[in-house]
């Protein structure tokens, strides 16, 4: 791999993602002094350049300062068609001489390989990375289908799959926190641990949402991609090294091992009212709640449940993994062994990000000596969510893949979610504001456990 980048081509920048994203990313590591080089937008648009540098200017919050003008003095615009051979003729002029090309697709995923492929009519997958956004399929055989298009024009270390929970910091703290110390690994394995419960919960409903929302539904939206990224994250052994190459594989060994969901393993949930949304089918069966239990077959894992669940329109959001260790052999303590209170690590990522140990302790000043559980935080300032697209952009830019995901990656995460995909059973209703259908609460063994911000 080249070092940096000669130019950035942006496809889609009068969307909605750059517009929310990419723009302000830009911007920020303009004014940190982390990005200069130039950007072409690329888009279908009536908008000169120099409206272009007003968009953008409103998309970064309106700032007029040297950060910004150098973004502006950085940005080129190529208006056109993606589907016009014409526009890419263009394109292959504004880039000429700038070497390095790192080509970011922002557009609905249909155009990922019409651009891959105009592009390549023009010469212009020679020296240069393709990224594109999520999603990467819509199941294990598009997902397929769509990389081999992909596969056509730009090879495997020039194509980078963006999963921008990647790049979100408290994430990658996982990583810190598991392997720079020595604390954790000796118990992170089934001897010890009984379960992990991995909580992600969303209080707002699918909002304006609902035909995007009606399409995918929660398995898509957020478990093929985001939660089994964490999961492997969290599962997987020690890498060798620390060259990026080294975590995806430890990454995809992980992934490999987890056995394909039994949909006998797994509730779905659809709130009340769902069907009423703008943009939502008749009768829609998408769940907005999934619940589930899924294994891993390694040595490390075999028999440990990890339950998994994510929903819309649940009573708080957040994002939390609690691992519940199993209870002592024997107890000396035997008036009070705080029954129901086993240890718990928590993994806190949103809204605050930080790691508990629930743990329990004598209860102080009393002569009998009764555990009463206290916790243990090493909670920290993280870095803010939103960081999440500079290092997106950041990496696209240097060529670094770790935060990115590798297709192998994608490949297996598909087939694990395959038979839970457009299950003909109609998901069970929930209210809005509660934890999804009663039965989920059977997913977890021994329920599920509270998570932090929930606690009275
Ligand atoms: P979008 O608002 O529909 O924007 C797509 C961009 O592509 C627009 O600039 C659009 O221009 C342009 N475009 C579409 N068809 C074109 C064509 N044939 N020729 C030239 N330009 C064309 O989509 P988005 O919401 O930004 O999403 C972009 C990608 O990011 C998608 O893969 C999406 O799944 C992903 N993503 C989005 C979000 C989000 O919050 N929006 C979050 C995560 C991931 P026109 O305006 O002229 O159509």
């Amino acid at each position: 791999e080249p070092g940096a980048a000669g130019a950035l081509v942006l496809f889609g920048i009068t969307g909605d993602l750059a517009r929310k994203m990419l723009l302000p990313a830009l911007y920020r590591l303009t004014a940190d002094g982390r990005l200069d080089l130039p950007i072409i937008g690329v888009a279908r648009t009536d908008l000169d350049l120099d409206g272009l540098r007003e968009h953008a200017r409103e998309a970064c919050g309106g700032p007029h300062d040297a950060a910004f003008d150098r973004l502006a003095g950085n940005l080129r615009l190529v208006a056109g068609d993606y589907r016009d051979p014409e526009t890419f003729t263009r394109l292959a002029d504004e880039v000429r001489g700038k070497g390095f090309l790192v080509h970011y697709l922002a557009v609905p995923p249909a155009l990922f390989a019409p651009v891959a492929e105009g592009l390549a009519g023009a010469g212009l997958n020679h020296d240069a990375r393709l990224v594109v956004e999520k999603p990467f399929g819509h199941d294990l055989g598009s997902a397929r289908a769509l990389n081999d298009q992909l596969l056509q024009h730009f090879d495997e270390d020039h194509l980078r799959r963006v999963d921008h929970f990647l790049g979100k910091e408290p994430v990658e703290d996982l990583l810190v926190f598991r392997f720079a110390n020595m604390l954790l690994e000796p118990i992170w394995n089934r001897s010890y641990i009984r379960s992990i419960q991995i909580t992600m919960a969303e209080d707002f409903d699918v909002r304006d949402r609902g035909a995007f929302y009606d399409a995918n539904g929660t398995v898509r939206d957020v478990v093929q991609n985001h939660l089994l990224q964490l999961l492997a994250l969290l599962a997987m052994d020690p890498p060798p090294s620390t060259d990026a190459r080294a975590t995806l594989d430890e990454k995809w060994r992980v992934l490999r091992a987890v056995q394909t969901i039994d949909p006998a393993d797994v509730v779905r949930g659809q709130y009340t009212g769902y069907l009423d949304t703008d943009g939502v089918r008749p009768g829609s069966t998408t769940e907005t709640y999934v619940a589930l239990r899924a294994y891993i077959d390694n040595w490390r894992w075999a028999g440990v449940p990890w339950c998994i669940r994510s929903g819309k329109a649940l009573p708080t959001t957040d994002l939390e993994v609690v691992a519940e260790l199993r209870r002592p052999p024997v107890t000396m303590f035997s008036d009070a062994h705080a029954p129901g209170s086993p240890n718990l690590i928590r993994f806190r990522l949103q809204p605050d990000a930080g790691v508990t140990f629930d743990v329990l302790a004598k209860e102080p000043g009393k002569q009998r000596t009764r555990p009463v559980p206290v916790s243990v935080d090493f909670t920290k300032e993280l870095g803010p969510m939103d960081a999440a697209y500079e290092r997106i952009i950041a990496d696209a830019v240097s060529g670094d893949p770790r935060r990115f995901a590798r297709f192998d990656l994608v490949d297996e995460s598909w087939r694990i979610v395959q038979p839970l995909l457009d299950l003909p059973e109609p998901p069970l209703p929930y209210d809005p504001g509660t934890w999804g259908p009663a039965p989920a609460a059977d997913i977890a063994p021994g329920g599920w456990h509270k998570i932090s911000t929930t606690f009275d």
